[in-house]
């Protein structure tokens, strides 16, 4: 199975241009969903976040407030780190086991969408990568009004991430989505032609 690794920076456009993969039906396996759901699939890890950063992150039905969780990682990263210490090996697991399951069942191509597959050096087990990239401002600007987050807020998570400049010169393809939708689309069209996959009218 061909597998290629579709990345970029927090709000740069990957559930755009995933989706739009999954619209001409390719197979896609989304990192921040396994995220979410090794939370059930690990129950662990949900006990892990109570003795280490306290009950006040669950609702009184036990609910995790991952957005609560969330901002309060993204403001101590040697608390990250620890988490991500627990929890990425997992998610790494449960990814390439999906990919396991897409290949035995005989599909032929599978993209991974992953905000850290660079920085998981997931990348490098892929056939190729593609970046989503816009500018700095751009990115600020749709995530702060996307996620009704302030300036600040944004740039927390934007620098948890390794430079999205920097990703550019590791990846084989590079889409710049920091003008319209369509014109995105048309550029991953030229990306999947260029890789001989592209079965559809450019
Ligand atoms: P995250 O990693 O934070 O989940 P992402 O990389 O998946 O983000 P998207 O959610 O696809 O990014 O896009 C971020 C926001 O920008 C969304 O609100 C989306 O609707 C908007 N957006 C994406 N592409 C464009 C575009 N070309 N023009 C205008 N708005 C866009």
């Amino acid at each position: 199975m061909y597998r290629i690794g579709l990345t970029g920076g927090i709000g740069s456009g990957k559930s755009t241009v995933s989706s739009y993969l999954k619209e001409m039906g390719y197979n896609v396996v989304d990192a921040d969903q396994v995220a979410r759901e090794v939370l059930d699939i690990y129950p662990e890890i949900l006990g892990f976040i109570r003795r280490r950063f306290g009950q006040e992150y669950f609702d009184e039905k036990g609910i995790l407030n991952r957005r609560k969780l969330g901002d309060f990682l993204f403001r101590n990263r040697e608390r990250l780190a620890e988490y991500e210490s627990v929890i990425l090996p997992l998610i790494k697991k449960e990814i390439f086991r999906r990919m396991e399951e897409l290949e035995n069942s005989g599909a032929s191509i599978c993209f991974l969408d992953a905000p850290t597959l660079i920085e998981a050096g997931m990348h490098k087990l892929m056939d190729k990568n593609i970046l989503v990239w816009v500018d700095r401002e751009t990115q600020i600007e749709r995530v702060a009004k996307r996620d009704s987050m302030d300036h600040g807020q944004v740039l927390g998570r934007i620098s948890s991430q390794l430079d999205i400049d920097k990703k550019k010169e590791m990846v084989d393809f590079v889409v710049d989505n920091s003008a319209g939708v369509e014109e995105t689309k048309r550029e991953v069209r030229e990306i999947l032609a260029k890789l001989g996959i592209f079965k559809g009218a450019i």
